[in-house]
This record gives structure tokens, sequence and C-alpha cells, in this order.
């Protein structure tokens, strides 16, 4: 038996590595430097766990792992210290005497791995510390766990991962591996970049969850439709429900509850004690739907979560992956259920427009709504949609391990190589296929129609006005501009309201339009659509706009 091998059965009790954790382990074990790309739940953690035993048995010392969240550092270090590895913390939840112990410990050499948070490791006192350990061959390994932290374009940003890099300035030659269950290209290279990991070899998992059915649907009656959703579906079973804001979780928690259903709310404006008290419920009893604001499921780790529902769109893929990937962790159906209209995208295109960031981190985050609009207008299968988000063709891993690597870790079997086409079967793209039709011409009506409000009257107007004029409705905003005048009054009347607002999604999500916010001066404002540099291929007919067909009843 391979020592790595030894150390996975003695130490924490297992059979067999899973996935690509054997090469990786492999490769760290000999003094490798590692970036791994690997869903929740994939095994992270035993990727720097079985080497720092390892290489800290061969003599080379400690290993320092670099993590966020003070939470997961507890519980690993509990079951570490359960297992008999000698490992501890330094965080901000010690006082002055228990750090000092922990410090001697380490100058000791009696650790086998010390977690901190980011911020402590870039101290001087905490490098000092380092230093010494290092001069006498002692510092082992280096691992930065979430990774993701050190990209600014995440939601998880921590500037002090930027400084992470001065580790391996300092210490070239100690292994580092860095891991993240976020895997977009463009927070990968800048892993790379800010930790200067260029020359790490890069192991990514498959992102595929096979057990979770996705399902967007148009959002018509949201909590009617939600309530329809789990009384059929999932009566008495455990779920999370994700709001944007704190009222609407207040609100749809007791909406539920109202409804018969076990809903307990949970966002970061309640008191401590509540959130903790109604975490503690939805963990130990069966079948409560937990509604809460994104604030909830970091580090939370329930295995029978049988669905997760969005009332509100996230902001991105990441988020959409992250959200539902809490669903169905123990491998048995589970459904990630969203409903999604106008009205969301508007919302969150206007934060985006809004907000204080500089215009090139804007445009980055326009460019992942509108992957995610993309994602919920689909046609085809959702989930070659998200892998491939993510860089990975359908049941293949596309920017997978070198020759001779891992096999793809997770329950799919790869199937054919290429995905052209290819279908999940459990999706609901795939399991009922949308009816399509061409919106190109509807969508060049409500292009022109906003050229020309903008023409005639150099102002921009919301998606309800706008809808009329095309439609030719007669109301007494449309006579008040003048609007029945437009060449382009009436000119989609054989289109129904709802396959029109499809439309304007879609042009949305292609960025064929923009939204605009106006302030009034009695300080009200309201959100107008506007035509972008993207309007021009699809007006000279160069881009054409598939569109679902409006299902009739909302199910
Ligand atoms: P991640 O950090 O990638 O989300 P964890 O490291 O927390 O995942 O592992 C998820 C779960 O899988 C844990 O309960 C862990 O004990 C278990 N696990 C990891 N590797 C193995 C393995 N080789 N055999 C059995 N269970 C494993
Ligand atoms: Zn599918």
């Amino acid at each position: 038996m391979s020592p790595a091998h030894s150390v996975l059965h003695d130490v924490f009790g297992y059979e067999h590595f899973r996935g690509p954790q054997e090469a990786i382990i492999e490769h760290v074990s000999a003094g490798g430097d590692a970036l791994v790309l690997m869903p929740t739940g994939g095994g992270k953690s035993l990727c720097y766990q079985v080497p720092a035993i390892v290489r800290r048995e061969a003599g080379h010392g400690v290993t320092l792992v670099v993590s966020p969240l003070i939470a997961l550092m507890h519980d690993q270090v509990g079951a570490l210290l359960e297992a008999g590895v000698e490992a501890a913390f330094l965080n901000s939840t010690l006082d002055w005497p228990q750090t000092l112990e922990v410090e001697r410990r380490l100058a000791r050499g009696e650790l086998t791995m010390l977690y901190a948070a980011p911020e402590r490791v870039t101290t001087e006192r905490f490098i000092a510390l380092l230093d010494g350990l290092h001069e006498r061959g002692q510092l082992s390994l280096i691992a930065i766990d979430e990774a993701h932290c050190v990209s600014q374009w995440g939601h998880d940003f921590r500037p002090e991962y930027r400084q992470l890099a001065l580790l391996h300035q300092r210490y070239p030659e100690v292994p580092r591996i860095a891991l993240t269950a976020t895997a977009d290209e463009l927070t990968r290279a800048d892993i790379v970049a800010g930790l200067e990991l260029g020359d790490a070899r890069l192991f990514i998992s498959s992102f595929d969850r096979p057990n979770i059915r996705y399902r967007l649907e148009e959002k018509k009656e949201p909590l009617a439709q939600l309530i329809r959703f789990i009384e059929r579906e999932h009566p008495g079973e455990a779920g999370v429900v994700y709001c944007q804001s704190r009222k609407r979780v207040e609100e749809m928690a007791a909406a539920l509850r109202d409804a018969g259903v076990q809903a307990l709310p949970y966002h970061a404006g309640m008191p401590a004690d509540q959130r903790q008290q109604h975490q503690d419920r939805f963990l130990r009893e069966d079948g409560i739907v937990m509604v809460a604001t994104i604030a909830f499921g970091m580090g939370i780790d329930k295995p029978d979560v049988r669905f997760v529902a969005h009332l509100d769109m996230p902001k991105n893929i990441e988020g959409y992956y992250q959200e539902t990937g809490r669903a169905g962790r123990d491998g048995l159906p589970a459904d990630a259920w969203m409903v999604y209209g106008l009205q969301d995208v508007v919302n969150q295109r206007r934060m985006i427009d809004d907000g204080d960031a500089a215009e090139e981190f804007k445009a980055v985050l326009r460019g992942k709504l509108d992957a995610l609009l993309a994602l919920a207008e689909a046609t085809d299968c959702r989930r070659v949609r998200l892998l491939r988000y993510f860089g990975e063709e359908y049941g293949r891993p596309a920017a997978g391990p070198p020759q001779g690597g891992p096999a793809p870790s997770g329950g799919s079997e790869p199937r054919e190589a290429g995905s052209v086409g290819a279908t999940c079967g459990n999706c609901d793209n795939c399991l009922n296929p949308p009816a399509v039709w061409d919106g190109t011409d509807a969508a060049r009506k409500l292009l022109s129609t906003i050229y020309r409000v903008q023409q005639a009257n150099g102002l921009s107007f919301g998606a309800g006005h706008l809808l009329d004029i095309v439609r030719g409705k007669d109301t007494e905003k449309v006579r008040q501009f003048g609007h029945e005048r437009l060449s382009t009054f009436g000119i989609g009347k054989e289109y129904s309201d709802n396959q029109l607002r499809g439309v304007l999604r879609q042009l949305l999500a292609l960025g064929a339009i923009g939204v605009h916010r106006v302030l009034l001066d009695s300080g009200h404002s309201f959100d107008t659509l506007v035509l972008t540099p993207g309007s021009r291929p699809v007006l000279r007919g160069e881009q054409s706009v598939p569109l679902r067909q409006a299902t009739a009843q909302a199910t």
C-alpha cells in the first residue's frame, strides 16, 4: 500500500480515493504545485489533508491551510483531532493565551496542520513564525482553500488573498495546492495570476450533478407556482427557497406557512440567535423549508435537501450553480427549480448599471448576467449549457487532466466525445422539449419602436408602454406623447403581450437592449429600455432570435 493509501485507510477510514483525489494527492505529496477545481462535496479537503500527513511522516514538517471560513476551520480541526492528527487553528476566536499556545506548538514542530485565516497569515508576526519553520526545513506545504476569493469578479472577493502570493515569493520551493469549487475561465485565470500558480498542474473534476433536475420556468404568480411545486412534488420534504431581499424572505416564509408548509425565514438582518435556531432546526428536523437570502448556505452540509427553489434570479451562473448544488448531496433525485421574468432581468441589469463599479467591471458583470439569461431562455439541454459555462463538455471535462491523469469524478460515466446536440434526460428541456418560435420579426418591431420613440421624443420608455405602442393600444400615455402617430404603432398586433415580453427578455439576454433608469423630479424613478450597440445585428436581420413558446397555463 502506498503511504497515501495507508493514511486514507488508517486515519480517515476510507477504502478508495474518489475521482481525481489519488492523482492530486500523489502529485502534491511528491512536492508538486496543484490547482484543484472540484465541485462542492467532491472531497477537496482530503486533497491536502492526506499529503499533509504523508509529508509530515516523511519529515517535512507542518502544512499551512489558509481558509476564509472560521466555521469550516473549526469543523475540520475538530475532525482531524478526533482522527488523531495534530491540528490547530489560528483565528479571531482564540484569546491571547490560546494564540500563544498554538504558536508555541507550531514553533516546536508539534503540529501536522495549522489552519489560519488569510488576514492572519500575512501579518509580520505570523511571517516571522513561518520564516523560523522554513529555515529549519519544517514548512512542508501551503494549502489555499476557497482560492476563488482571490478573484475580484466573484462575490467572495477577499483582498487579503491577493497578498498570499507573498508566501510563494518568500518560500519558492515549498509546494502549494489551491482549491476551489468555482471553475469559470475568468476566475481560474485570476487564481493563477493572483496566486502565481502558472506552473501548477491543473486538476479539473466534472461539475455535473446528475441527480439534480434543472427546471427554469416563466414567472407568472411566483408564490402560487411555488406552492403548487412543493405540494405536488415535495410535500413534507426539506428544501431551500432563495429570494432576493430580506423583506421578500419574510413575506414568502409567512405565505408558505399559511399554505401549510413548514417554512422558516433566514437572512442577515435577523437576530443572530434566531438565525442560528432556524438553521439548527433545518439541519435537525425533517421537512423544513428554509426561505432565505444567499446569506444562507455557505458551509451548510445537509445531505437530504430535496429541492432548491429560486423565486428571484441570481446574479450569475456561479451563484446559481452553487445555490442549486445544495440540493441532493446524498445523490438521490433532487430538483433545482427557478421562476424568472422580465422584471428580474431588468432589476439585475439596473443594479449593475447603477452600481459604483468601474465600467470595465460592469461589463464583466453584464456578461455574467447574460450567460445566466441565456441559460434561462435556452431551448436545449440545461445541463449541457451549464457545464459548458464551466468549460466542460457534457460527460467529459474539457480542459481535463493531462494524459494519463485521473478519470473524471462524479457519478456520470464519460459519454461519447463532444456533446453537439447532447441531452441529459434530466432537465426540463430534455424531458419536455419546448416548442420554439422565431422571434426575429417581433424583435425587430420592438427595437424599431424603441428607436422611433427615442427619435421622436428624445426619451426612453418602460416595457409596458413600448408593448402598448407595438400592439397598437390606445392609452392615455400613448396620446400624451403622440405615439399613435409613430410608424411602428400597432405593427406587432399579431403578437400577445406574453410573447413580446419573452422577446424582450431574450433581447436583454443577448445584450441587444439595455436598461436605463430615469429619475423624476418627484424623487421616483423607473426603468426604461434603450438600444445598445448589440441592437444593430438584430435590426439588420443578421442575428435571429429563437424563443420558447410561452406555455398557456402556469405549471
Ligand atoms: P468539498 O470540500 O469538496 O466540498 P469535502 O472535502 O468536505 O468536500 O468532502 C465531502 C464529503 O465527502 C465529506 O463528508 C468527506 O468525508 C467525504 N469524502 C471525501 N473523500 C472521500 C473518499 N475518498 N471516500 C469516502 N468519503 C469521502
Ligand atoms: Zn438536459
